[in-house]
């Protein structure tokens, strides 16, 4: 027996969030939860986005479709056939498979008194350190963003582009971070030439790889600059689900994965273990997001080589609490309780 129930939360950003598409204050997830018989209570979240055509809205719409697989198979551990009949019922909406996805994993791991990383044999020394992004904005936030970051130990940066002052800022943030790993993400804002181009600037730079340099559709784009490009590419509006990776294999370095886009956990390790079969290294990266959600990527960090989860570092004042990530490294070992660790503060 499993009962259901969800709720939309608005969180209000530390600061305004811009990227080469807009700017955002305000981040509407909505968190689901399935409690057991014994009152055992899972929960995860979903992080809409509009740009794939999900929002709060429509996650609402389809719970109620979801939830009632939930509650018709009634067992905490059919994760696998919950999370099938879940794709049958709702082919889309992956934001809101997702937070079912990952309430139920929650509640299967505290059933067993284990963190989920434990449930699924992971080994919590091999994880990346997250990066934290520093969003768009004039150039002496940035710089002022930057300063604050590394100086607060934050020293891996993902740095937003897609401006017609990238010079600037790049050079704003080496000034303010030399010693930090640097990675940007244009979300598609450059034409194949200008991305061959800043990949030649942005390297005199030190900088790791470039994100998204192009629109998601042109693949010949992409694979224009990977063929010319002086630095790694990696692919997130490209690569949505483990579908696309076949597509864009010979044409990137990296795939960037998220919860939100691949519709649940069981769909996040298939899409990394495909990326790894193509010879993509990963990286799993994330919306605006509780820690509601962002916990159950942290279980996650063992498979990856870089990982973007500093959803909840963004927000004003996150209602839950989850894996520690004392400047930005994802501490699964100091984790001291059961399932993803999500708690409410
Ligand atoms: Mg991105």
């Amino acid at each position: 027996m499993l009962a259901t129930e969800f709720e939309r939360v608005s969180m209000p950003l530390a600061e305004p969030f811009g990227i080469a598409r807009g700017v955002q204050t305000e981040a509407e997830n909505v968190v689901v939860r399935v409690e057991d018989e014994g009152g055992m209570t899972g929960v995860g979240a979903a992080a809409p986005s509009s740009h794939y055509g999900e929002t709060a809205d429509t996650v609402e719409a389809v719970l109620p479709d979801l939830l009632s697989v939930v509650e018709e198979v009634g067992d905490a551990h059919a994760i696998d056939r919950i999370e099938r009949e879940m794709a049958e019922t709702v082919r889309r909406n992956p934001a809101a498979r997702t937070a079912v996805s990952i309430a139920l994993h929650d509640l299967a791991a505290k059933r067993l008194g284990v963190p989920l990383y434990r449930l699924w044999g992971l080994d919590p020394s091999r994880t990346p350190t997250s990066s934290y992004t520093v969003g768009l904005a004039d150039l002496d936030t940035m710089r002022e963003k930057t300063r604050e970051a590394y100086e607060a130990g934050y020293d891996v940066l993902k740095v937003k582009l897609g401006t017609d002052r990238d010079r600037a800022i790049i050079e704003a943030v080496r000034d303010e971070a030399p010693g930090a790993t640097v990675r940007v993400d244009a979300n598609e804002a450059w034409t194949p030439r200008e991305a061959v181009e800043m990949t030649e600037f942005l390297a005199d730079f030190g900088v790791e790889f470039v994100e998204q340099p192009v629109p998601a559709e042109d693949r010949e784009g992409l694979k224009f600059v990977y063929d010319r490009g002086a630095l790694p590419i990696a692919a997130d509006e490209s690569c949505v689900t483990a579908d696309d990776i076949p597509h864009i294999a010979d044409r990137v370095d990296i795939a960037n994965l998220k919860l939100m886009k691949c519709g649940g956990l069981t769909e996040a390790k298939r899409a990394i273990h495909a990326a790894r079969a193509h010879g993509l290294e990963v990286m799993l990266g994330c919306m605006i997001e509780t820690n509601a959600a962002i916990a159950a990527g942290c279980h996650l960090a063992p498979l990856l080589d870089y990982a973007d989860l500093d959803g909840s570092l963004l927000l004003a004042d996150d209602p839950y609490e989850g894996v520690p990530m004392p400047n930005g490294g994802i501490d699964l070992d100091a984790l001291d309780r059961p399932g993803t660790g999500a708690v409410e503060t």
